[in-house]
């Protein structure tokens, strides 16, 4: 069971890596911020329609390791037509699960909690590569703030 299961987190995660989604231009952006992750080299560029409160639409940009660049496909995936409150309950249950010693997804149930996004679940054994996963929602989260156009993971 838990050899299959990895096998298939796997597979999605080289999938988004050599098919990444929404990565067609956008136009009347209302929303962009570039990431940067010094440590591996990975940038990503997040651009925004919004429609209120709701991303309606996302296109990504970048490049970097196979994590990184699939953790911004999976996350366009996941957000997309989300409100922002929406998106902020993402953010918190997939930052619980890269870091959190308790397991949120349940081997069990795969997909259950955080559908495909749970395909970078075994990232955790990985410490160096969460900044990675990471690099994409910490993007996200400047973009809809609008606080500013840039960050950097240190
Ligand atoms: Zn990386």
């Amino acid at each position: 069971m838990a050899v299959g299961l990895d096998n298939l987190y796997k597979e999605v995660i080289l999938d988004h890596y050599r098919n990444p989604r929404n990565r067609a231009e956008i136009r009347d952006v209302d929303r962009h911020a570039d990431g940067n992750n010094p440590l591996c080299g990975d940038k990503v560029a997040v651009d925004l329609v919004l429609d209120g409160n709701t991303v309606s639409q996302i296109a990504i940009k970048g490049q970097g390791c196979s994590i990184s660049q699939a953790s911004a496909s999976l996350m366009s995936e996941a957000i997309k037509g989300k409100t922002f409150e929406e998106i902020a309950r993402l953010r918190q249950l997939f930052t619980t699960m890269m870091t959190s010693e308790d397991p949120i997804v349940d081997p069990e149930r795969p997909g259950a909690i955080l559908g495909e996004l749970e395909a970078l679940a075994g990232v955790k054994a990985f410490p160096v590569r969460i900044k990675c996963a990471s690099l994409p929602w910490a993007t996200l989260d400047v973009a809809i703030s609008g606080t500013a156009d840039q960050v950097t993971t240190d």
